[in-house]
Protein backbone atom coordinates (compact mmCIF):
# COMPACT_ATOMS: atom_id res chain seq x y z
CA UNK A 1 0.00 0.00 0.00
CA UNK A 2 1.06 3.58 -0.45
CA UNK A 3 1.69 5.73 2.07
CA UNK A 4 -0.53 9.16 2.13
CA UNK A 5 0.45 12.52 2.85
CA UNK A 6 2.43 13.68 5.73
CA UNK A 7 3.02 17.13 6.70
CA UNK A 8 6.50 18.35 8.00
CA UNK A 9 5.56 22.29 7.63
CA UNK A 10 6.59 23.93 11.16
CA UNK A 11 4.77 26.32 10.82
CA UNK A 12 1.16 24.97 10.68
CA UNK A 13 0.61 22.85 13.80
CA UNK A 14 -2.68 21.84 13.14
CA UNK A 15 -1.24 20.35 9.93
CA UNK A 16 0.59 18.14 12.33
CA UNK A 17 -2.47 17.28 14.10
CA UNK A 18 -4.33 16.32 11.37
CA UNK A 19 -0.97 14.30 9.91
CA UNK A 20 -0.75 12.03 13.72
CA UNK A 21 -4.91 11.62 13.16
CA UNK A 22 -4.33 10.37 9.66
CA UNK A 23 -1.41 8.05 10.06
CA UNK A 24 -3.73 6.52 13.08
CA UNK A 25 -6.62 6.12 10.51
CA UNK A 26 -8.87 8.46 12.43
CA UNK A 27 -9.01 11.33 10.11
CA UNK A 28 -9.24 8.80 6.97
CA UNK A 29 -12.47 6.74 8.61
CA UNK A 30 -14.55 10.31 9.47
CA UNK A 31 -13.83 13.80 9.20
CA UNK A 32 -16.87 15.07 10.96
CA UNK A 33 -16.32 13.12 14.09
CA UNK A 34 -12.89 14.45 14.33
CA UNK A 35 -14.47 17.64 14.41
CA UNK A 36 -16.70 16.74 16.47
CA UNK A 37 -14.66 15.47 19.18
CA UNK A 38 -12.15 18.32 18.93
CA UNK A 39 -15.28 20.67 19.94
CA UNK A 40 -15.78 18.60 23.01
CA UNK A 41 -12.36 18.01 24.06
CA UNK A 42 -12.15 22.24 23.88
CA UNK A 43 -14.65 23.74 25.39
CA UNK A 44 -15.16 27.45 23.80
CA UNK A 45 -12.56 26.19 20.81
CA UNK A 46 -16.14 25.87 19.02
CA UNK A 47 -15.74 28.85 16.60
CA UNK A 48 -11.58 27.31 16.18
CA UNK A 49 -12.91 24.33 14.94
CA UNK A 50 -15.93 25.50 12.52
CA UNK A 51 -13.01 27.86 11.07
CA UNK A 52 -10.75 24.90 10.09
CA UNK A 53 -13.95 22.91 9.11
CA UNK A 54 -14.84 26.10 6.67
CA UNK A 55 -10.95 25.72 5.51
CA UNK A 56 -11.20 21.92 4.72
CA UNK A 57 -15.01 22.58 2.66
CA UNK A 58 -13.12 25.69 1.32
CA UNK A 59 -10.40 23.56 -0.05
CA UNK A 60 -13.02 21.01 -1.44
CA UNK A 61 -14.56 23.32 -3.30
CA UNK A 62 -11.09 24.69 -4.79
CA UNK A 63 -9.96 21.19 -5.64
CA UNK A 64 -13.50 20.71 -7.71
CA UNK A 65 -12.80 24.12 -9.46
CA UNK A 66 -9.63 22.28 -10.82
CA UNK A 67 -12.20 20.29 -13.00
CA UNK A 68 -13.69 23.26 -14.72
CA UNK A 69 -13.70 22.48 -18.76
CA UNK A 70 -10.49 22.95 -20.62
CA UNK A 71 -10.40 26.75 -22.56
CA UNK A 72 -11.31 27.02 -26.23
CA UNK A 73 -9.01 26.19 -28.80
CA UNK A 74 -6.18 28.89 -28.93
CA UNK A 75 -7.83 30.48 -25.83
CA UNK A 76 -5.75 31.63 -22.42
CA UNK A 77 -5.13 29.05 -19.88
CA UNK A 78 -7.07 28.91 -16.69
CA UNK A 79 -5.31 30.92 -14.28
CA UNK A 80 -3.67 27.76 -11.82
CA UNK A 81 -5.56 27.72 -8.74
CA UNK A 82 -3.84 27.97 -5.11
CA UNK A 83 -3.40 24.24 -3.53
CA UNK A 84 -2.47 24.22 0.20
CA UNK A 85 -0.85 21.68 2.01
CA UNK A 86 -4.03 20.28 3.71
CA UNK A 87 -5.53 19.74 0.68
CA UNK A 88 -3.25 16.78 -0.16
CA UNK A 89 -4.56 15.05 2.36
CA UNK A 90 -7.59 14.97 0.12
CA UNK A 91 -5.57 14.23 -2.79
CA UNK A 92 -5.64 10.73 -4.84
CA UNK A 93 -2.20 8.74 -4.68
CA UNK A 94 -3.84 6.39 -7.08
CA UNK A 95 -1.19 7.07 -9.69
CA UNK A 96 0.53 3.52 -10.92
CA UNK A 97 3.89 5.75 -10.72
CA UNK A 98 4.43 5.65 -7.02
CA UNK A 99 7.72 4.21 -6.48
CA UNK A 100 8.67 3.60 -3.07
CA UNK A 101 12.31 4.60 -3.57
CA UNK A 102 11.26 7.87 -5.55
CA UNK A 103 12.40 11.10 -3.93
CA UNK A 104 10.27 13.44 -5.50
CA UNK A 105 6.34 14.10 -5.44
CA UNK A 106 4.61 15.51 -8.43
CA UNK A 107 1.13 16.93 -7.80
CA UNK A 108 -1.26 17.09 -11.06
CA UNK A 109 -4.50 18.35 -10.35
CA UNK A 110 -5.80 15.79 -7.57
CA UNK A 111 -3.22 12.63 -8.43
CA UNK A 112 0.44 12.49 -6.93
CA UNK A 113 3.29 11.01 -8.50
CA UNK A 114 6.12 9.52 -6.36
CA UNK A 115 9.06 9.50 -8.87
CA UNK A 116 12.95 9.81 -9.45
CA UNK A 117 14.58 13.31 -9.59
CA UNK A 118 17.33 12.57 -11.46
CA UNK A 119 15.54 10.89 -14.26
CA UNK A 120 13.22 14.24 -14.07
CA UNK A 121 15.82 16.31 -13.81
CA UNK A 122 17.87 15.10 -16.90
CA UNK A 123 15.51 15.42 -19.69
CA UNK A 124 12.87 18.29 -17.95
CA UNK A 125 14.41 21.68 -17.03
CA UNK A 126 11.57 22.51 -14.88
CA UNK A 127 13.28 20.86 -12.25
CA UNK A 128 15.94 22.00 -10.55
CA UNK A 129 19.57 19.83 -11.07
CA UNK A 130 19.67 19.63 -6.89
CA UNK A 131 16.75 18.49 -5.05
CA UNK A 132 15.94 20.09 -2.03
CA UNK A 133 16.22 18.01 1.01
CA UNK A 134 13.69 17.55 3.94
CA UNK A 135 16.11 19.31 6.28
CA UNK A 136 16.94 22.22 4.10
CA UNK A 137 13.67 22.42 2.87
CA UNK A 138 12.11 23.13 6.64
CA UNK A 139 15.22 25.46 7.12
CA UNK A 140 13.65 27.46 4.20
CA UNK A 141 9.81 26.78 5.71
CA UNK A 142 8.21 26.95 1.56
CA UNK A 143 8.58 23.32 0.30
CA UNK A 144 5.85 21.41 0.76
CA UNK A 145 6.79 17.38 1.52
CA UNK A 146 5.02 14.27 1.91
CA UNK A 147 6.38 11.41 3.00
CA UNK A 148 9.48 13.25 3.11
CA UNK A 149 9.81 14.27 -0.14
CA UNK A 150 9.32 17.80 -1.60
CA UNK A 151 6.36 18.26 -3.64
CA UNK A 152 5.85 20.23 -7.28
CA UNK A 153 2.53 20.89 -7.64
CA UNK A 154 1.58 21.52 -11.58
CA UNK A 155 -1.54 23.03 -12.34
CA UNK A 156 -1.25 23.90 -16.09
CA UNK A 157 -0.17 19.74 -17.09
CA UNK A 158 -2.77 17.00 -17.63
CA UNK A 159 -3.01 14.30 -15.79
CA UNK A 160 -2.63 11.87 -18.58
CA UNK A 161 -0.27 13.74 -20.91
CA UNK A 162 2.07 12.93 -17.73
CA UNK A 163 1.09 9.59 -17.65
CA UNK A 164 2.18 9.40 -20.76
CA UNK A 165 5.15 11.32 -21.28
CA UNK A 166 6.27 9.49 -18.30
CA UNK A 167 6.06 6.09 -19.93
CA UNK A 168 8.32 7.10 -22.45
CA UNK A 169 10.86 8.92 -20.06
CA UNK A 170 11.12 5.37 -18.40
CA UNK A 171 11.86 4.19 -21.88
CA UNK A 172 12.43 6.74 -24.41
CA UNK A 173 14.06 4.25 -27.04
CA UNK A 174 10.30 3.80 -27.77
CA UNK A 175 10.09 6.75 -29.64
CA UNK A 176 12.95 5.54 -31.71
CA UNK A 177 11.97 1.90 -32.30
CA UNK A 178 7.97 2.42 -32.58
CA UNK A 179 6.68 5.86 -33.90
CA UNK A 180 4.05 7.52 -31.77
CA UNK A 181 0.61 7.81 -33.03
CA UNK A 182 -0.55 11.44 -32.97
CA UNK A 183 -2.72 10.78 -29.54
CA UNK A 184 0.58 9.92 -27.70
CA UNK A 185 2.99 12.30 -29.94
CA UNK A 186 0.12 15.20 -28.51
CA UNK A 187 -0.08 14.22 -24.96
CA UNK A 188 3.81 13.82 -24.90
CA UNK A 189 4.29 17.53 -26.62
CA UNK A 190 1.68 19.30 -24.14
CA UNK A 191 3.86 17.16 -21.03
CA UNK A 192 7.33 18.28 -22.54
CA UNK A 193 5.95 21.81 -23.21
CA UNK A 194 5.20 22.20 -19.66
CA UNK A 195 7.96 20.77 -18.40
CA UNK A 196 10.30 22.05 -20.53
CA UNK A 197 11.97 19.14 -22.40
CA UNK A 198 13.70 20.18 -25.51
CA UNK A 199 14.63 16.65 -26.10
CA UNK A 200 11.38 15.14 -26.36
CA UNK A 201 9.69 17.91 -27.32
CA UNK A 202 11.87 17.91 -30.86
CA UNK A 203 10.96 13.65 -31.23
CA UNK A 204 7.49 13.92 -31.10
CA UNK A 205 7.43 17.27 -33.25
CA UNK A 206 9.05 14.98 -36.06
CA UNK A 207 7.26 12.19 -35.45
CA UNK A 208 3.93 14.95 -36.00
CA UNK A 209 5.41 15.92 -39.02
CA UNK A 210 6.12 12.35 -40.31
CA UNK A 211 2.69 12.26 -40.04
CA UNK A 212 1.50 15.64 -41.69
CA UNK A 213 3.83 16.03 -44.27
CA UNK A 214 4.42 19.38 -45.61
CA UNK A 215 6.12 17.93 -48.88
CA UNK A 216 3.04 16.75 -51.42
CA UNK A 217 3.78 13.04 -52.43
CA UNK A 218 1.26 10.78 -54.72
CA UNK A 219 1.91 8.47 -51.45
CA UNK A 220 1.23 11.22 -49.19
CA UNK A 221 -0.65 9.46 -46.24
CA UNK A 222 -2.52 13.09 -45.46
CA UNK A 223 -5.46 11.79 -47.16
CA UNK A 224 -5.62 8.81 -45.00
CA UNK A 225 -5.57 10.22 -42.44
CA UNK A 226 -9.20 11.14 -40.13
CA UNK A 227 -10.63 14.22 -40.52
CA UNK A 228 -10.56 14.43 -36.39
CA UNK A 229 -7.10 14.09 -36.35
CA UNK A 230 -6.69 17.10 -38.50
CA UNK A 231 -8.54 19.43 -36.34
CA UNK A 232 -6.62 18.07 -33.38
CA UNK A 233 -2.86 18.58 -35.42
CA UNK A 234 -4.50 22.19 -36.11
CA UNK A 235 -5.22 23.17 -32.54
CA UNK A 236 -1.69 21.69 -31.58
CA UNK A 237 -0.09 23.79 -34.59
CA UNK A 238 -1.39 26.78 -33.03
CA UNK A 239 -0.59 26.19 -29.35
CA UNK A 240 2.93 25.28 -30.03
CA UNK A 241 3.36 27.22 -32.82
CA UNK A 242 4.22 24.41 -35.77
CA UNK A 243 3.28 26.04 -38.88
CA UNK A 244 4.51 23.12 -40.50
CA UNK A 245 1.22 20.80 -39.64
CA UNK A 246 -1.09 23.81 -40.81
CA UNK A 247 -1.02 23.03 -44.37
CA UNK A 248 -1.24 19.37 -44.47
CA UNK A 249 -4.11 19.34 -41.71
CA UNK A 250 -6.49 21.81 -43.65
CA UNK A 251 -5.38 19.95 -46.68
CA UNK A 252 -6.86 17.43 -45.05
CA UNK A 253 -10.16 18.94 -43.84
CA UNK A 254 -10.38 20.57 -47.52
CA UNK A 255 -10.66 16.54 -49.32
CA UNK A 256 -13.13 15.10 -46.35
CA UNK A 257 -16.23 14.69 -47.17
CA UNK A 258 -16.98 13.88 -43.83
CA UNK A 259 -15.92 17.28 -42.17
CA UNK A 260 -18.27 19.53 -44.69
CA UNK A 261 -21.20 17.38 -44.02
CA UNK A 262 -20.71 17.26 -40.55
CA UNK A 263 -19.66 21.35 -41.06
CA UNK A 264 -23.49 21.63 -42.28
CA UNK A 265 -25.34 19.59 -40.16
CA UNK A 266 -23.31 20.00 -36.51
CA UNK A 267 -21.10 22.93 -36.51
CA UNK A 268 -20.86 22.85 -32.55
CA UNK A 269 -18.28 19.63 -33.42
CA UNK A 270 -16.09 21.98 -35.63
CA UNK A 271 -13.69 23.62 -32.91
CA UNK A 272 -12.26 26.02 -35.26
CA UNK A 273 -13.04 29.76 -35.31
CA UNK A 274 -14.84 31.33 -37.82
CA UNK A 275 -11.62 32.80 -39.32
CA UNK A 276 -10.39 29.09 -40.55
CA UNK A 277 -13.65 28.18 -41.31
CA UNK A 278 -13.80 31.38 -44.31
CA UNK A 279 -10.06 30.01 -45.51
CA UNK A 280 -11.64 26.76 -46.12
CA UNK A 281 -14.33 28.15 -48.20
CA UNK A 282 -12.22 30.40 -49.91
CA UNK A 283 -9.36 27.24 -50.70
CA UNK A 284 -12.67 25.45 -51.81
CA UNK A 285 -13.82 27.13 -54.14
CA UNK A 286 -10.16 28.04 -55.63
CA UNK A 287 -9.17 24.49 -55.94
CA UNK A 288 -12.56 23.33 -57.37
CA UNK A 289 -12.26 25.92 -60.38
CA UNK A 290 -8.75 24.79 -60.58
CA UNK A 291 -9.84 21.04 -60.94
CA UNK A 292 -12.74 21.85 -63.44
CA UNK A 293 -10.63 23.83 -65.70
CA UNK A 294 -8.15 20.60 -65.56
CA UNK A 295 -10.72 18.05 -66.61
CA UNK A 296 -12.56 19.77 -69.04
CA UNK A 297 -8.78 20.74 -70.60
CA UNK A 298 -8.66 18.90 -73.77
CA UNK A 299 -5.17 17.35 -75.68
CA UNK A 300 -4.32 19.79 -77.94
CA UNK A 301 -5.85 20.77 -80.80
CA UNK A 302 -3.61 18.30 -83.47
CA UNK A 303 -2.97 15.19 -82.28
CA UNK A 304 0.14 14.97 -80.51
CA UNK A 305 1.84 11.87 -82.66
CA UNK A 306 0.09 11.27 -85.56
CA UNK A 307 2.28 9.45 -87.82
CA UNK A 308 3.18 7.25 -84.99
CA UNK A 309 -0.79 7.30 -84.14
CA UNK A 310 -1.65 5.89 -87.91
CA UNK A 311 1.41 3.34 -87.74
CA UNK A 312 0.28 1.12 -84.89
CA UNK A 313 -3.69 1.90 -85.78
CA UNK A 314 -4.72 3.71 -83.08
CA UNK A 315 -4.94 7.32 -84.05
CA UNK A 316 -7.13 9.54 -82.56
CA UNK A 317 -10.86 9.53 -84.15
CA UNK A 318 -11.25 13.25 -83.31
CA UNK A 319 -9.88 16.41 -84.95
CA UNK A 320 -9.76 20.10 -85.25
CA UNK A 321 -12.83 21.34 -83.45
CA UNK A 322 -14.60 18.49 -82.65
CA UNK A 323 -12.04 17.42 -80.55
CA UNK A 324 -12.78 19.82 -77.61
CA UNK A 325 -16.39 19.22 -77.30
CA UNK A 326 -16.07 15.20 -77.65
CA UNK A 327 -13.34 15.22 -74.87
CA UNK A 328 -15.80 17.79 -72.47
CA UNK A 329 -19.07 15.52 -72.92
CA UNK A 330 -16.90 12.37 -72.03
CA UNK A 331 -16.26 14.16 -68.84
CA UNK A 332 -19.30 15.84 -67.88
CA UNK A 333 -21.47 12.84 -68.83
CA UNK A 334 -19.16 11.05 -66.48
CA UNK A 335 -20.31 13.32 -63.79
CA UNK A 336 -16.53 14.05 -63.12
CA UNK A 337 -16.19 17.55 -63.41
CA UNK A 338 -19.16 18.07 -60.49
CA UNK A 339 -18.02 15.15 -57.73
CA UNK A 340 -14.52 14.83 -58.59
CA UNK A 341 -13.92 18.61 -57.46
CA UNK A 342 -14.64 17.34 -53.72
CA UNK A 343 -10.79 15.82 -53.88
CA UNK A 344 -8.76 16.68 -57.13
CA UNK A 345 -5.76 14.34 -55.67
CA UNK A 346 -7.86 11.63 -55.52
CA UNK A 347 -9.82 11.95 -58.50
CA UNK A 348 -7.15 12.12 -60.36
CA UNK A 349 -5.98 8.71 -59.80
CA UNK A 350 -9.90 7.94 -60.61
CA UNK A 351 -9.64 9.81 -63.83
CA UNK A 352 -6.32 7.46 -65.50
CA UNK A 353 -8.01 4.38 -64.69
CA UNK A 354 -11.30 6.36 -66.67
CA UNK A 355 -8.95 7.01 -69.53
CA UNK A 356 -9.36 3.12 -71.00
CA UNK A 357 -12.54 4.04 -72.24
CA UNK A 358 -11.01 6.95 -74.35
CA UNK A 359 -8.21 4.78 -75.74
CA UNK A 360 -11.12 4.27 -79.04
CA UNK A 361 -11.31 7.93 -79.34
CA UNK A 362 -7.97 8.99 -78.47
CA UNK A 363 -4.60 7.73 -79.52
CA UNK A 364 -1.82 6.98 -76.77
CA UNK A 365 0.23 10.20 -77.03
CA UNK A 366 -2.40 12.21 -76.36
CA UNK A 367 -3.98 11.02 -73.80
CA UNK A 368 -0.72 10.77 -72.27
CA UNK A 369 -0.09 13.94 -72.76
CA UNK A 370 -3.02 14.86 -70.94
CA UNK A 371 -1.99 12.48 -67.79
CA UNK A 372 1.27 14.42 -67.36
CA UNK A 373 -0.43 17.20 -67.71
CA UNK A 374 -2.45 16.03 -64.61
CA UNK A 375 0.51 14.77 -62.41
CA UNK A 376 2.05 18.67 -63.17
CA UNK A 377 -1.64 19.87 -61.44
CA UNK A 378 -1.35 17.85 -58.50
CA UNK A 379 2.02 19.19 -57.71
CA UNK A 380 1.09 22.79 -58.43
CA UNK A 381 -2.69 22.79 -57.06
CA UNK A 382 -0.20 21.63 -53.47
CA UNK A 383 1.88 24.65 -54.21
CA UNK A 384 -1.22 26.95 -54.45
CA UNK A 385 -2.86 25.81 -51.28
CA UNK A 386 -0.59 28.18 -49.55
CA UNK A 387 -2.54 31.24 -51.24
CA UNK A 388 -6.18 29.14 -51.25
CA UNK A 389 -5.32 28.80 -47.55
CA UNK A 390 -4.11 32.22 -46.82
CA UNK A 391 -1.14 30.57 -45.02
CA UNK A 392 1.09 33.34 -44.69
CA UNK A 393 -1.27 35.25 -42.65
CA UNK A 394 -2.49 32.28 -40.16
CA UNK A 395 1.51 31.89 -39.21
ZN1 LIG B 1 -3.66 11.72 -80.86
Amino acid sequence: MKKRACFEDPKDEGENYYQEMFASGKLGKSLDNHFEQETRATPGAISTSVSKRQRVEAEARAESRIHAPKTPPYGPKNPPLPVTGLALLFASTSSPRWYPDGNIILRVNDTLFRLHHSRLARYCQYFPQELIRPSESSAHGHQEMVDGCPVFTISTLDVKDLEVFLTYLESPVQLATNPPSQAIASSILRASHVLKSPLFTSVVIRALESLWPSQYSPDTPTIRRPWTDALDAITLAHEHRLPQLIKPAFSTLLRSYTFWDTLKHDRARIPLPEADLLRLYHARRAMERAWRLLVLAPPPAECCAPERAALTGMACKVEGTARAGEWCAFWIERGYVEQGAHDPWRNVTAMKVVCADLRATWCWWCLEERMQAWDAALLEWWDKLDDWLGIKRIL
